[in-house]
């Protein structure tokens, strides 16, 4: 059988080695006879894993010592609303920058719990004409007493990313579901860093949340207790039943990425990926993008064929090679190439070689 690249958006592949191990520890984990599944979520062992798995994020990302790590339901969704109910109180007010699909969303579910009018929002790229790099505005003229500034650093349906850091005086809280773990940040520039794991982590169902201890000091709205970000932290993040086996494999990702070099090193794989990807797409005039060079994700590339007539073609050959899932987002249509921590650099190489020859076939 050819190599299967998976180039899915979201859940996404999982490092080749990291399943490998989930496989033949399955029926049998740590030599309790059980697979890890069906133990107590409180039992020494699966407790020691939570240990682990915390201290493993806690080194690769840096993470301050004045910051909570939570291991949460409900996926990047479900930070749509926890932030709005822990944050916002009766009468707080908060900011959120739009720059794509989900960050929009994102507002959407605010607006719904926090009221219209304690929302404001500033659109920072007008998708369609993408070709303008993203500016901030200056914040500093801003004199409303935000709770918090909310936007979305990788915008996983548009390809775009956004790499300079945010400088305002309000709380920054980043919704990094599909860049957590690509790139190095300095976590205390936030006051709370959310992901649903699917992309970069693990499977889907888990959410890794980072939040500064004095953000649980903000006024609350009345919440389910599993949202609680106070609760979540008293509790260990088992007030209820966590996602146990979602849990175990982002601990076996957390210790494949440290195996790899950690976060810094990852990088720099995502950068040569990202770059051997764009460089096609700009040298061969069949293949477009259209998203401002200082703005094109690393994790999630969008490029569209000059003559959209042939994406069907282009899907369905690219797929008899192993090259699965390219397809772009129905919003956005054209193609997409998800290039997370667990695509290899090979999987790369492959693709662009299909492109080059695609394109000379069809010209
Ligand atoms: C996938 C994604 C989400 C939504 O995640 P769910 O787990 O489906 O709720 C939110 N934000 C970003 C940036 C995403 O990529």
């Amino acid at each position: 059988m050819t190599a299967i690249y998976n180039f899915c958006a979201g859940p996404a592949m999982l490092p080749k080695a990291v399943m490998h191990k989930a496989q033949k520890e399955l029926l049998n984990w740590n030599d309790m006879g059980t697979s890890v599944m069906e133990i107590s979520h409180r039992s020494k062992e699966f407790i020691a894993l939570t240990e682990q798995a915390e201290a493993d994020l806690r080194s690769l990302m840096d993470i301050p010592a004045n910051y909570h790590v939570l291991f949460m339901h409900g996926g990047g969704r479900g930070q749509f609303s926890a932030v709005v109910n822990n944050f916002l109180g009766d009468d707080g007010r908060a900011l959120y920058l739009v720059d794509g699909s989900w960050s929009s969303a994102a507002v959407v579910e605010a607006k719904k719990l926090a009221g219209d009018s304690n929302i404001d929002t500033i659109n920072i790229v007008e998708v369609s004409t993408g070709k303008n790099r993203i500016q901030f505005p200056d914040f500093s003229v801003i004199e409303e007493n935000y709770r918090y500034l909310h936007y979305c650093p990788n915008e996983t349906v548009d390809g775009i990313e956004v790499f300079e850091p945010l400088n305002c005086q309000w709380p920054v809280i980043a919704d990094m579901s599909s860049n957590i773990l690509s790139r190095e940040i300095d976590v205390s520039q936030f006051g709370l860093i959310y992901a649903g794991a699917q992309k970069n982590i693990g499977p889907s169902g888990l959410s890794i949340v980072i939040v500064r201890d004095d953000m649980l000091m903000l006024p609350s709205l009345p919440q389910s207790s599993i949202m609680d970000y106070k609760l979540a932290v008293k509790h260990g993040s088992m007030y209820n039943t966590p996602p146990t086996f979602a849990w175990y494999l982002a601990a076996e990702v957390f210790d494949w990425l440290q195996g790899m070099g950690g976060v810094a090193a990852v990088e720099q794989i995502n950068i040569e990926k990202a770059e051997l990807l764009y460089q096609c797409i700009d040298e061969v005039d069949f293949y477009t993008s259209a998203v401002a060079i200082e703005n094109r994700s690393r994790m999630n590339v969008t490029f569209q064929l000059v003559n959209a007539e042939l994406d069907s073609v282009f899907l369905e050959q690219a797929k008899n090679a192993g090259l699965v899932a390219l397809k772009g987002h129905r919003s956005v249509g054209g193609m997409r190439a998800s290039l997370y921590n667990a695509m290899p650099l090979e999987g790369v190489i492959a693709l662009v070689d299909f492109m080059r020859i695609f394109a000379e076939q069809h010209a």
